[in-house]
Parts: C-alpha cells; structure tokens; sequence
C-alpha cells in the first residue's frame, strides 16, 4: 500500500528482475545477444506469431514498420489526433503526411468511418492505436484496409495482453508495434518489439534495425560468428540490449498475472465510481479483453463545477498523481505549423481531451489505494456538486 502520495504510476520491478539484470552485467555479454534472441522466442511463443523482433522502443518499431512497408515522401498515413506523437512523427520521418482522424465516442479509438473519409489516392497505410488498452474494432477496419489497398499497422503500445474477438492484439495485422516504456504494461526501461507473419517484413526490420548490416552480425563478436559482414542498406541504431531483454523475459513471465491485477483495480474503481454522476467511468465492448493500460474517467460538466484541470488539482492536494493521454495531435504547434491542422477539426477527441483523467493503475497497488482515490473523487462531486 502506498501511505503519502500515490504515484501515477510504479513499475512493478522484483528480486527476479534485479538478479536477471545482473546475470547479464556478469555474464560479459551486456548488448544483443542470446538474451535478446531468447526474448524475441519467447514473444513470439506468446503470441503464436511466426517472428518477434526486438528494437529500441515502440517508436522504432513503427518507424521500422513503415520503411519496411515502402513508405515514400508525399505517401499520406492515417493516425488518429488522440495518441501520443510517436504514432505520427514516424511517418513525417519519410516527409510523409500523418492524416490525422478523429476518435469514435464509446472507447475513443479511431473513427472508422472519419478515416474512410480521409483516404486520398496518396493514402498508404492506417496505424490505429488500442486506446488505454481497449482494442479498436478490428473487423470494419480491417475490412475498409483490403478494401481500400492500405496496410494496416498496429500500435499496440497500449494493448499487452489485449484480445479482440478471442485473438491477441499482436496476431491481427501485417504488423504490429509494442512498447516497453517505464509505464507500459511490462518494462524494459526502453524497448519495443513488432510482431508480423510476414517473412519478408520480418527481414527487412531485422536488417534495417542495425545498420542495415547482413545476418546475425552481432554474432561477429561470438564463437559462432566471422568477422565478416556486409552492409546492405543504410539502417538505423534501433537494437535492445541483454541487459533489457533479461528485463523482459521475467516481465513477459508476469504479463499475465500484472494484467490480472490491474482488472481487479480496474473491477473496484468501477464498483466504487459507478454511482457517481460527476464522473463517467470507461466502458468496455462485449468479445474483447482490455489490457487496462490506462484507467480514464470523464469529468460530466453537468454535475460538477469545477473543470478538469481542477479535478487534478483536487487530486494532488490529496496526495494522489494522475496524468492526462492525450493532448490531441492537431492541438500541437508542431502539427499545426507542418500540416495546417486547427483547433475544433475533431471534435469527439477534443470533447475527451477537455474531461479526461487518468487514474492510477498498476499491479503495486492495495485495493486500499483504490479505496483512497475513490473516496477523494467522491469528496470532489459532493465539495463541487453543479
Ligand atoms: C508510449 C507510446 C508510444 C511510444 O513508445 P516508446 O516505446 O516510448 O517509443 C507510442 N504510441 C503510444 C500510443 C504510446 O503510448
């Protein structure tokens, strides 16, 4: 239980973490390696795929994704306004354009419908992004993606372990993108990985993920590799280490428990919020299963007179850290310089921006600490009843 303030968020890092880490420091192998190689079988294991490539961050993995798609100056990219800005910055990277689309009103995931509207003659590619950990509706996206020649894209920073109609997030699409941030569901410090079927996809990343170097050229330093290598491409410095992959083999070993957890967080905030009018709860569609990244709640303006910014205010003078996903993309000075994007173009996620809160939610915490967030909201609504 945490007794003073109650961070947003706390890695859940154990003895078998720590003492994984320091085999590798000892074992004179600290970059990648077998650790990597043995991190990338087990994801793949996980998720019943044929490869799992392991790389620096969820950001290189979508921007490997991308050059391993073909992607071209002038090429358009749908990415919805409500994520974080690696989800669009990638594609600027080619001098492409991220065609942003607004979210639908239930879950807060990419409108469908907005996206087919934005498709153009340019139009490559469309990266959804499994809001908070609740998958997109995959099947009428997947369906407008054949139908329209795009690649679908996952970036499913939030969504481990998440399914979709009985199927992992990660099994769905040509290629899928995970994170291992500090907050993410499990850790690496920094990592990520992609997922794909596609064997000529897996080899383009795995060549382009370091230096664009010929096969296996970390073995160059191992009993089993020769010195000799060639270059191929000019590629990019997006490798993970041994000494993150020992991380994720144990994190990956908890997933399962960690998510466990964070539903039963999730079970009681809903048990305990549910009857309050100043705040709507998250919903969640029937034949999915929700990674519980990011617990929101909705601040009703009808039943409460105070904003949003005041409600975190609120919250912290109580000793309670919260946080805000997102500041929608267009709002950015960034995307509304390079491509032209204002204030009022997507209403629904800028209506979610206004009222969001997100609220503690990871294996460390007592039920006792959901009890104290709870009872400070519920000391809010009555303090500041509309
Ligand atoms: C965290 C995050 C990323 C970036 O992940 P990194 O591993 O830090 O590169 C991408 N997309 C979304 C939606 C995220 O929340």
């Amino acid at each position: 239980m945490h007794g003073g303030y109650l961070p947003f968020h706390v890695p859940l890092i154990e003895e078998e973490e720590i003492r994984a880490v320091v085999d590798v420091l000892r074992s004179g192998w600290i970059t990648t390696g077998p650790k990597v190689k043995a991190f990338e079988e087990a994801f793949a294991r996980f998720f019943g795929v044929r490869h799992a490539l392991a790389v620096s961050s969820c950001t290189a993995a979508l921007h490997l994704s991308l050059d391993a798609i073909g992607l071209q100056e002038g090429d358009e990219v749908l990415v919805p306004t409500l994520t974080f800005t690696a989800t669009a910055e990638v594609v600027a990277y080619f001098k492409a354009k991220p065609v942003l689309v607004d979210s639908e009103p239930y879950f807060f995931n990419l409108d469908v419908r907005d996206a087919e509207r934005r498709i153009t003659g340019r139009t490559k590619a469309i990266i959804p992004v499994h809001f908070g950990g609740h998958p997109c509706d995959m099947d009428p996206l997947l369906e407008l993606a054949r139908a329209k020649g795009l690649t679908v894209i996952e970036d499913a920073a939030h969504a481990l372990p998440a399914k979709y109609q009985g199927r992992y997030i990660g099994t769905l699409s040509s290629l899928t993108a995970f994170s291992f941030y500090a907050t993410k569901t499990i850790t690496t410090g920094e990592g990520g990985m992609v997922t794909t079927d596609d064997d000529a996809l897996a080899a383009r990343i795995s060549l382009m993920r370091l230096h664009g170097m010929s096969r296996d050229a970390w073995k160059r330093y191992s009993a089993e590799g020769s010195w000799r290598y060639e270059v191929l491409e000019a590629g990019y410095k997006y490798n993970l280490t041994d000494i993150q992959a020992a991380l994720g083999l144990v994190q990956l070993g908890k997933c399962e428990a960690m998510w466990k957890r964070r539903a039963a967080l999730a079970e009681r905030y809903n048990q305990g919020l549910s009857s309050l009018e100043a705040f709507r709860t998250p919903q969640v569609a029937p034949q999915i299963q929700h990674a519980w990244h990011l617990y929101f709640i909705l601040v009703e303006p009808k039943a409460l007179c105070i904003h949003r910014d005041q409600v975190i205010e609120e919250l912290r003078q109580r000793g309670i850290g919260t946080a805000v996903h997102f500041i929608p993309l267009h709002l950015h000075p960034y995307y509304q310089r390079q491509w032209g994007y204002r204030p009022g173009q997507f209403p629904v996620a800028e209506g979610y921006f206004d009222r969001c809160i997100s609220l503690p939610i990871y294996p460390s915490m007592a039920d006792q600490d959901v009890s104290r967030v709870v009872e400070a909201l519920r000391d809010i609504a009555r303090k500041f009843r509309r």
